[in-house]
C-alpha cells in the first residue's frame, strides 16, 4: 500500500469536490464538519462556527456568545481570486485563525450552514427532492425521476430550494 499515493488521491478528491485548483500556496485541511457555521453577511470576511446551542439568532448577536462559538477571518490569499469554494456537500473556506500562525483550508458541511435568521437551511421540505447530480439536483415531487443520474428521491433542504429559485 502506497500511503503517500492514497493521501494525495484523497486530498485531490476533496479539492475536486469543491472545485479548488492548487496554486502556489497550499494550506492544511481542517475538518469542521461537526460544527454549524455562518459567513458574516455584512462584510463577507468572517466565518463563525459553533455548536447548535450557540446558534446566533440575528446579525450582531455573535459578540456576546460564550462557549463553543468561534470566528475566523476569511483569508484573502493573494494567489487565489476565490476564498470560499462551495461543493455539493461541503464548502472549503480559506481561514486565518490569527493564533500561532495557523491558517487552514477549513471544510464545513453544507447542511450545517446557517443563513439569515433561521436554521431553515437544515430543515427539509417534502415538496422537493435531491438527485445525485452535481448541478440542477433539485426536483419538484411532481417529477418522478432524474433522467441523468436515476437517483432515488431524497427530501431537499429548504434553503437550497430557495437558492435554486423555486418557491416553496
Ligand atoms: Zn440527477
Amino acid at each position: 500500500m502506497d500511503i503517500i499515493k492514497n493521501y494525495k488521491a484523497a486530498l485531490q478528491e476533496l479539492y475536486d469536490h469543491v472545485g479548488f485548483r492548487e496554486d502556489w500556496v497550499v494550506l492544511p485541511i481542517d475538518d469542521r464538519t461537526d460544527m454549524f457555521w455562518r459567513i458574516n453577511d455584512n462584510e463577507d470576511k468572517v466565518v463563525y462556527f459553533f455548536e447548535l446551542e450557540y446558534l446566533p439568532i440575528k446579525d450582531g448577536d455573535e459578540a456576546d456568545r460564550g462557549g463553543n462559538f468561534y470566528s475566523d477571518e476569511i483569508y484573502k490569499q493573494r494567489f487565489y481570486t476565490e476564498h470560499v469554494y462551495r461543493g455539493k456537500d461541503y464548502t472549503m473556506i480559506m481561514v486565518d485563525t490569527h493564533t500561532d500562525g495557523n491558517r487552514f483550508f477549513a471544510f464545513y458541511d453544507n447542511k450545517k450552514e446557517v443563513i439569515g435568521d433561521s436554521i431553515q437551511n437544515i430543515e427539509t421540505t417534502e415538496k422537493f427532492w435531491d438527485c445525485e447530480c452535481e448541478h440542477n439536483y433539485i426536483h419538484p415531487k411532481t417529477t418522478k425521476d432524474c433522467k441523468l443520474c436515476k437517483a432515488k428521491q431524497e427530501d431537499s433542504i429548504i434553503s437550497e430550494v430557495i437558492k435554486q429559485g423555486f418557491k416553496i
